[in-house]
């Protein structure tokens, strides 16, 4: 474990009021509001952000719906000029921006300027999908007929987020939705306000240099889940993307439905790999330590379940609790930390609550202590837990934010693909294997039932090329690369009758 003595001086507090003075946060939105904001690296108050009320979301919806009704018109290459832009501004803060998601996330250096990283390549994705948001032409059943399908703008779209990657989800969806030519309203995670602010400086940047986009395109609402709640009842949200906890999703896309609004879900996950006897094991051994310990387990992808099948070398699970027992641990502004703290006390609670259950169960515990509670009495540091268990107990099904890796054996490929698939949860996965029938059949209909399946690589860390999200109770909304774009907007099926005549489909005859 580390110290944050190397550090000297600076607070925390300090280098939030740089970055924020540097991107160009305006005080008054951060300094004097009534909600305090905590960092995970000391536990220290950061900021006290300015709230948004019911009435504030309100207005803001109808300047969101004020703002749609001009930027559809816009043509969308000329959209996508304003998303180049705000990559541009991505480009020429992203240390900064990084910095922040750092000091406000708790995330590790080359984390934090990864995920603005992922910002910049999903804005790239959308400038040229702003040349494209191609329909179909149909071949029609009639004569002198045509059909096709056009896709157009929806409307405001409502974004919600989670802490744990508290600017690349914004931009996931809002580089799609402004390309489709809808207008955006953010509620980013009462956790992380903070990093939203800072977009939102960037984002009115790029709409300055932009020139003539409608005011209020994107807007930036802060508070907490009741902010949320206002937006996902609001029946001019015609789109509400929703990321975070399944318990969150639950209610939220029941709401969504009752309005018959669309909701885009990504919650909760608890993804397995399985490792088979034919892995390259060094290899295998570096994917599960990044998926299962990197970002202290809080990443929707990380690794939960590890599933080593029968005839893997019994030295593998060993060498891997020497990892776990080795790995640093500290202040993640600190070069050579690997996993900084948990985002809250209330994290840290969950985590020792999963490892009594699964000590009442029978398993093995490595590891799973807080650390350098004496340095931040604060905030809460902890070395990853690797915990050998006979079988998949009910807490083994649940997904526990915190880094506990659950290990199971298997007896050969289809017990493993049964343990993988048993949990509710159903959004990423992998296996280690060299062998090509292995591969296949885990990849096949039969095999992971996941949105994401993987083959020597770990489960976490997508890249944005492809369409993002899980199935079951990860909520089976799709984000990011592929065709996700088709979410945020609407299709019109249109037929076009060029001939002198009226035929009817269906041969139906109708002669007045
Ligand atoms: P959370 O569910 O506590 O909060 C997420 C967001 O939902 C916050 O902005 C919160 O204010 C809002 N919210 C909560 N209740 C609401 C309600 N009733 N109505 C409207 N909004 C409401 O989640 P968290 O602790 O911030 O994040 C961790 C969770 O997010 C984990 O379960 C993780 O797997 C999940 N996650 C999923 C993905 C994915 O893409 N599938 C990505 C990141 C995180």
């Amino acid at each position: 474990t580390k110290s944050s003595a190397a550090i000297g001086a600076k607070s925390v507090a300090a280098e939030v009021a740089e970055v924020m003075r540097a991107v160009g946060v305006p005080d008054a939105s951060w300094r004097n509001g009534t909600r305090a904001t905590r960092s995970p690296i000391t536990g220290e108050v950061i900021a006290h952000v300015a709230e948004a009320s019911g009435d504030d979301v309100a207005g803001a919806v109808a300047r969101s719906v004020a703002a749609f009704e001009a930027w559809r018109t816009v043509p969308a290459p000329r959209r996508g000029e304003l998303v180049r832009l705000i990559g541009e501004e991505l480009r020429a803060h992203k240390a900064e921006l990084g910095h922040l998601v750092t000091l406000e996330a708790g995330k590790i250096v080359s984390e934090g300027l990864g995920e603005v990283q992922e910002m910049i390549d999903i804005c790239d994705f959308a400038v040229g999908l702003s040349r494209q948001l191609y329909g179909l032409t149909i071949a029609s059943e009639r004569p002198g007929h045509r059909m096709m399908e056009s896709w157009h703008p929806v409307g405001p779209v409502g974004i919600i987020t989670a802490f744990n990657f508290p600017v690349a989800v914004w931009s996931w969806n809002a580089a799609l939705a402004l390309v489709c030519g809808n207008s955006v309203l953010w509620k980013p995670s009462e956790k992380t306000p903070l990093t939203a602010l800072a977009v939102q400086a960037l984002f009115e940047r790029a709409v300055h240099a932009f020139g003539g986009a409608p005011e209020g395109l994107s807007q930036l609402l802060v508070g907490g889940a009741d902010v949320g709640a206002a937006l996902v009842d609001d029946s001019r949200v015609p789109v509400v993307s929703a990321t975070g906890s399944t318990r969150m999703g639950r209610i939220v896309s029941e709401r969504v439905a009752r309005r018959f609004g669309r909701s885009i879900l990504e919650l909760g996950g608890n993804n397995a790999a399985i490792v088979c006897p034919s892995a390259d094991l060094d290899l295998a051994l570096r994917g599960i330590a990044f998926a299962a310990m990197g970002t202290a387990g809080q990443r929707c992808t990380s690794l939960r379940r590890l599933i080593v099948q029968e005839g893997v070398s019994d030295g593998f699970v060993p060498r891997l609790a020497k990892a776990y027992g080795s790995v640093s641990i500290g202040d993640p502004r600190e070069a050579g930390t690997l996993i900084g703290p948990l985002v809250d006390a209330a994290a840290y609670e969950g985590m020792q609550k999963a490892l009594e259950a699964a000590r009442a169960a029978g398993a093995t515990i490595h590891g799973g202590e807080r650390v350098l509670a004496d340095v931040w009495p604060d905030a809460y540091y902890v070395r990853p837990a690797l915990v050998e268990i006979d079988e998949q107990v009910e807490i083994v099904t649940h997904e526990t934010f915190a880094p506990i890796l659950y290990v199971l054996r298997s007896a050969g490929l289809p017990e493993s693909i049964k343990l993988q698939n048993g949990v509710p949860q159903g959004l990423s996965s992998s296996i280690f294997t060299n062998d090509l029938r292995e591969a296949e059949a885990f990849l096949s209909a039969e095999g992971s039932d996941c949105g994401i399946a993987n083959v020597n690589i770990g489960p976490s860390g997508a890249e944005i090329g492809g369409a993002f999200g899980g199935e079951k109770e990860t909520g089976g909304g799709r984000e990011s690369g592929s065709d996700a774009w088709k979410a945020y907007m609407r299709r019109a099926t249109n037929t076009i009758n060029f001939s002198r005549q009226l035929p009817l489909a269906q041969g139906v005859s109708f002669d007045v």
